[in-house]
């Protein structure tokens, strides 16, 4: 009884994010989630489920960690918000500034946070615009990311943002924004034809997420960087998927030995628990920058930048990361989702190629059908009780993974079982 009241309050009151409208009208929510314990979800209905993708690949420690309760509950007796505007600080937020200095390569050793990965995206843009005005040069202002990125939804990020239902969501774009193929010669290319001095920065995922989970070609990010530092256009990291671990190090950033000049981080620095993102910059910009302000104000700031809760939950969950070892396991975790893969390769006519980094992997499909098949697949998870993610931009057809990093060897073996016996109920159909 209480379900059918949820569903119906749900339906009437609740405007889903990313979310088809009519279907929702029609079936109302899927799942409606009580509690959650390691890689497992429940719901109200009583179904127990794998969450492959750790919610939106972000949950990362795994659900149900009393200790972040236990955390932000201390926090919010002791102090619940205070601002960090102008001069204003408070402990939590020094502590975990420090922290993400400490564990950054390089010397990107000074943040500002925000709520998520989008505000952190849009606070890169608008602080490398003002970087290049404090310069003298305001009209080295573009913004190059690239195709099938995905950067956030806020105005600036969507528009950085390579795909292109974001962009027709909200019929135009910000203008300055543009988009570029995955290869060093594209970007070349773009900055002969704009000229370096219109651009202000380049950013990407070291690992494609939302667009797919692509890996960089060989080399492109070294050449990319180079192409950057030739031209004075300011590189930032997109490591809000990749950061704190994902990818089996601590940072993507990390694999291809890459000091960008800003990273942006968000999802994995609370494992979800508490809303928080943040800029990182080098320390060379962040000391150009307070020599060029002068008296300027620093003219950007969120309510919730720094959120003591936040900052706290923060805190515990890397300490958790580091007491369990968890970016070791997501190494060795991910060699086993990579051979889950190849079984499934061996099994099936419709896998076409998987890849994977980490505990954050992507199977390929292609069963010689005009609609993807991906949907259908994670429809079939859905029943034998696992969360999946298909991706089916730009034509791909594409089963995406990022389960939590307290995965076990066995608990892997779970998942791939599900999905083989997911795509033979499929492929029997076709
Ligand atoms: N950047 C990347 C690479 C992301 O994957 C996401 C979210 O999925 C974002 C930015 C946006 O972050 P948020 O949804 O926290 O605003």
């Amino acid at each position: 009884k209480k379900y059918e009241e949820l569903v119906d309050l749900d339906k009437a009151h609740f405007l889903h994010p990313t979310s088809s409208i009519k279907q929702h009208q029609e079936n109302g929510p899927a799942f409606i989630f009580t509690e959650g314990e390691g890689i497992y979800l429940k719901d109200i209905q009583g179904n127990k489920l794998i969450d492959s993708l750790s919610s939106l690949w972000n949950v990362n420690i795994g659900h149900g960690r009393k200790e972040l309760g236990e955390v932000a509950a201390e926090q919010m007796g002791k102090l619940g918000f205070a601002s960090t505007f102008a001069t204003w600080s408070h402990e939590p937020v020094i502590r975990l500034a420090q922290k993400v200095a400490e564990m950054t390569p390089g010397d990107l050793n000074t943040t500002f946070f925000t709520s998520g990965g989008s505000e952190a995206n849009d606070t890169a843009f608008k602080t490398v615009r003002h970087y290049w005005k404090l310069k003298g040069q305001p009209e080295k202002k573009k913004i190059v990311s690239r195709k099938k990125s995905y950067h956030g939804v806020a105005m600036g990020s969507t528009s950085a943002t390579g795909l292109k239902p974001f962009h027709d969501f909200t019929t135009s774009i910000a203008p300055d924004f543009h988009h570029v193929d995955s290869s060093a010669d594209a970007l070349r290319a773009f900055i002969d034809e704009e000229g370096a001095e219109t651009i202000a920065a380049f950013i990407t995922e070291p690992v494609q997420g939302s667009g797919g989970v692509n890996l960089p070609p060989d080399g492109y990010f070294q050449e990319v960087q180079q192409i950057c530092k030739e031209n004075n256009i300011i590189f930032i990291m997109d490591e809000v998927i990749t950061g704190f671990g994902r990818t089996g190090k601590t940072f993507g950033s990390d694999h291809f030995n890459i000091v960008p000049d800003i990273m942006c981080i968000a999802k994995g620095i609370t494992s979800g628990y508490a809303p928080l993102g943040g800029m990182v910059l080098t320390e060379r910009l962040y000391k150009e920058l307070i020599d060029l302000s002068g008296d300027g104000m620093f003219m950007h700031g969120y309510t919730y930048s720094g959120h003591p809760v936040s900052c706290a939950v923060a805190l515990k969950n890397i300490e958790i990361i580091e007491r369990e070892g968890l970016v070791e396991h997501v190494r060795e975790m991910g060699e086993e989702l990579l051979r889950g893969f190849e079984m499934l390769k061996q099994e099936h006519d419709s896998v076409k190629d998987y890849r994977g980094l980490g505990l954050l992997g992507a199977v390929g499909l292609d069963a010689g059908t005009e609609e993807p098949i991906a949907p259908k697949v994670v429809s079939e998870c859905f029943k034998r009780g696992m969360i999946g993610r298909a991706v089916v931009y730009d034509g791909q057809d594409t089963l995406a993974f990022a389960p939590p990093f307290v995965i076990t060897k066995e608990q892997v073996q779970e998942m791939i079982d599900i999905v083989h016996e997911s795509l033979v109920a499929v492929e029997k159909d076709l």
